[in-house]
């Protein structure tokens, strides 16, 4: 199986499914809520109207600018703006979806309605939920709100972005700015890793006798090998990672001090990002579909919730096996959920099919890296296809690389357009 011929595959039955028709009730619309306007919500919404135009369709959002993730962090390296990370609704809606400019407060999965932070009732179908991620401050001593405006996390585009990029270039030559990368399961696997390469090439540029280190909650990670390989050669001791059995896990955070208590020392950096353990958005539990783990169980072919009837559960919250927490693997899953929801309103059996995950990592401005994967679902699980995925070459040129970082624009570019275009 090709990547291609996975995308054509979900995009035939999209187009199948869509010249059926919408009938769940003769004469009556079928209504769609969406929680959600990020990746997963927003191409949702968009492949479902693509597709039909006759589904009543709602998304509730409460912010009216989207700020994408991917790419943040070339914001904090100081060569991106956040202005190019930031999207409006305005197409959604043209093409006759519902945007409420409001928080989805709670959900009745009996009555199927979900009520609004303005009060409004909202009965559905169908609801999908793609509420994103909730940092755990419960999850990590001393690390709360308040703490990351001294810590910032960066770890949702926006205030926090600016705020880690304002403290890079405050802090001195010869300083150090530590990354505490979290225990799996996160937003963004290779994240904290980019992040890293990124601030480093700004310290070998401006301040080249400071470094990065890293403390990392767990010993193995994304696109380790390429990482370890292209740290050591392009910024050498630069970049200094430590892990788990380094007794590098963060277990207490003191931001009045300044400080970080891991599970052997105490650090005190210039700059502390603290990327604190995460679980699906307060939504979710509200609605009852996540389980004790904080995240939410979903059938694997038709992301539907295992724990509530007729809500669906995709992107960053759902637990969707090997396919990692990210923007990529979010779109493709709002377009799968986008389908086997018009199966069922069709009365046709869900569809099956694989889905596809690329995350491409920058290691400077004109270099970048990937891992990709083929990901089938395996009864209740998503499994990654053997032999279908692979990394970028160790010994890659670096035409090569920049290959990458532009593929790794035009990704951004098309997957935006998928979602808010
Ligand atoms: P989100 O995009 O977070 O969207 C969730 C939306 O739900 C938000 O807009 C939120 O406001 C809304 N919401 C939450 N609660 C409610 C509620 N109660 N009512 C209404 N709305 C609500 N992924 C990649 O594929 N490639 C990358 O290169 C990449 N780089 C990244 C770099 C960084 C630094 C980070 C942090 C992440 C990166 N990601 C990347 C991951 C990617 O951003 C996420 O996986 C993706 O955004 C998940 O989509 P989602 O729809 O699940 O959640």
């Amino acid at each position: 199986m090709t990547r291609g011929s996975t995308r054509r595959q979900v995009l035939a039955a999209l187009a199948a499914l869509g010249v059926a028709g919408c009938a769940i009730r003769r004469g009556v619309k079928a209504r769609v809520v969406i929680v959600g306007g990020g990746f997963g919500g927003a191409s949702c919404a968009r492949a479902l109207r693509d597709a039909d135009a006759n589904i009543d369709i709602t998304l509730v959002e409460p912010n009216t600018r989207y700020l994408a993730c991917p790419l943040s962090n070339l914001v904090i390296g100081g060569w991106r703006s956040l202005e190019q990370q930031s999207f409006s609704y305005g197409a959604l809606q043209a093409r006759g979806i519902r945007v409420l400019a409001t928080r989805a407060a709670d959900v009745d999965p009996v009555a199927r309605t979900v009520t609004t932070a303005t009060g409004a009732t909202l009965p559905y179908d169908r609801l999908v939920l793609s509420p994103g991620v909730s940092l755990d401050f419960d999850g990590l001593p001393g690390y709360d709100a308040a703490a990351a405006k001294l810590m910032p996390h960066a770890w949702s585009a926006g205030a926090q972005t600016l705020l880690l990029r304002r403290q890079l270039e405050a802090m001195p030559d010869g300083g150090t700015f530590a990354i505490v990368a979290p225990d799996n399961p996160y937003r963004c696997p290779p994240g904290p890793y980019e992040r890293a390469a990124v601030v480093a090439y700004y310290l070998s540029q401006s301040k080249p006798r400071s470094k990065v280190l890293i403390l990392d909650a767990k010993d193995r990670f994304s696109k380790q090998s390429l990482f370890l390989s292209e740290w050591r050669r392009r910024y050498g001791k630069q970049v200094e990672w430590q892990g788990r059995s380094d007794g590098a896990r963060v277990v207490r955070v003191d931001a009045i001090a300044g400080q970080v208590e891991t599970e052997f020392d105490t650090v005190r950096a210039d700059v502390t990002n603290v990327i604190p353990p995460q679980r699906a958005a307060s939504i979710a539990v509200r609605a009852g579909v996540a389980d004790a783990s904080g995240w939410c169980p979903v059938d694997a072919a038709t992301f539907e919730s295992t724990l509530q009837r007729d809500i669906h559960v995709l992107g960053d919250a759902a637990i969707a096996n090997a396919m990692p927490k990210s923007a990529f693997s979010a779109q493709a899953q709002g377009r799968l959920t986008a389908t086997q929801i018009l199966s069922f309103f069709n009365g046709l059996p869900p569809v099956s099919t694989k889905l596809i995950n690329t995350c491409y990592s920058y290691l400077a401005p004109e270099s970048a890296i990937s891992i990709a994967d083929v990901f089938a679902p395996d009864g209740q699980r998503w499994r990654a296809v053997s032999g279908a995925g692979g990394v970028s070459a160790l010994d890659a040129t670096p035409e090569d690389r920049r290959g990458e970082a532009d593929a790794a624009l035009r990704w951004f570019d098309t997957a935006t357009v998928g979602a808010f275009g």
